[in-house]
């Protein structure tokens, strides 16, 4: 057998609504677009939706709506994506990278009192893997440091506290506490990148709760101008009958969704329910294939949480980085594709050229050291899930693990 990594899960209901787009003779921003907007918003039970090009561009966009650039910091975990990070840099703000937790993918929440500053305008949660973060315990700690936040603009007066932006491109469907990604965080924003749970090939979007005193029809507004030229009407209104003239309000940005993604993602929000039960059946296979192991898991289900699904991490306790790399190496010619989520971002050339240094974030360090992720998506058979399972033990007992 060969299991690849993360092959997209496509029916033909996907390739039915590619070909309706196709052939209906509108195919970038407009009507399957807005649908996409509103059945993403009804399955999360949030006001509004905007559909972009990707996660990236909504959370950059979000940062932009927020008014944030130089002199402002905004916090993030060090153990995410390079994404995560960049669009602070794209906006001139200063990135402040904080250490994760010890034996926890989540942001050290003591380091992030300390790391709080009149400076400090947003927070960068991610939930890793598809779980979600504690957003409880984070909104506790804003409303305590709520005194040292100094707004510059008119929507930062309106918070009055410091904005939680959630990297959330894990965790589409993902619940704690009864409230599902999209309810907790003031900003959260969601990425259908092919590899992601959702895909539209590329893509994202962000939701938002409702901002006192805006309206959340203001505040989607202020997304589609951003994302589409600062122009005050789309291509899809400029182009109907007599209705031509436009005005440009700000030289923006050009990152919208297209009707031929937004075909693919509301094929796949419609199979959505049963592609997330069928990655948490996988995770319960795993789970209990690797019990006797000696390795740590993340917990993907409990009595008040269900993830995403999204990635199944595994740490090999004891496990060198070397040794690590080789049971990967391992695991491929036996013909399980296995991966790494994520090395740190400060052991990257970029974050290094900023001046971050991995020996400022030990936990992260060790988290990645000896961690390997496993193949996980909905179109596995129960038969390739029994193989990688055979595979893994299999490698693990060469270890001695
Ligand atoms: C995939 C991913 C992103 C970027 O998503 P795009 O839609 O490709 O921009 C951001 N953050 C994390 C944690 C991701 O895994």
């Amino acid at each position: 057998m060969n299991i690849p990594f993360s092959p997209p899960d496509i029916t033909e209901a996907e390739i039915e609504q590619v070909v309706e787009v196709l052939r209906s003779g509108w195919i970038t921003t407009g009507p399957k677009t807005k649908e996409f907007e509103k059945r993403l918003a009804a399955y999360m039970g949030t006001n509004k939706v905007a559909c972009l090009s990707s996660s990236t561009a909504a959370m950059e966009l979000t940062l932009r709506l927020l008014g944030v650039g130089p002199g402002d910091e905004v916090i993030l975990p060090a153990y995410t994506y390079t994404a995560t990070c960049s669009v602070i840099c794209h906006v001139g703000a200063t990135p402040v990278m904080l250490d994760i937790q010890n034996d926890c993918p989540e942001m050290d929440y003591d380091k992030l009192e300390a790391a709080i500053t009149k400076k400090t305008k947003v927070i960068m949660p991610v939930d890793l893997a598809g779980i979600l973060c504690d957003y409880n315990k984070l909104y506790e700690i804003l409303e305590k440091h709520r005194g040292k936040f100094s707004p510059n603009n008119d929507i930062q007066r309106k918070f009055d506290r410091i904005v939680v932006l959630a990297d959330s491109a894990h965790g589409f469907g993902a619940v704690r506490d009864g409230k599902i990604s999209g309810q907790w965080a003031d900003f959260t924003c969601f990425s259908f990148h092919a590899v992601k749970n959702l895909t539209t090939a590329e893509g994202g979007a962000v939701t938002w709760k409702s901002i006192p005193g805006v309206e959340d029809t203001d505040t989607y507004k202020r997304f589609m101008d951003l994302s589409l030229h600062g122009q005050t009407k789309d291509a899809f209104n400029k182009t109907r009958a007599g209705a031509w003239e436009y005005d440009i309000i700000s030289p923006a940005y050009k990152c919208n969704m297209t009707d031929i993604q937004a075909g693919i993602g509301l094929a796949q929000l419609k199979r959505y329910p049963q592609m997330l039960e069928r990655r948490q059946e996988i995770i319960k296979a795993y789970d209990a294939a690797f019990e006797k192991n000696n390795v740590e898991l993340l917990s993907h289900k409990g009595l008040n949480h269900c993830s995403s699904g999204h990635l199944y991490l595994m740490r090999v306790n004891g496990m060198s980085e070397e040794e690590r790399n080789q049971l990967i190496v391992k695991l491929a010619d036996a013909g399980v594709a296995a991966n790494v989520h994520y090395k740190p971002l400060p052991m990257m050339t970029a974050y290094k050229k900023l001046g971050f240094h991995i020996a400022d974030y030990p936990n992260a360090l060790e988290f990645y050291k000896n961690e390997v992720t496993l193949p996980l998506y909905s179109k596995l058979t129960d038969e390739q899930v029994s193989f990688i399972i055979a595979e893994v033990r299999n490698a693990l007992k060469e270890f001695g693990k």
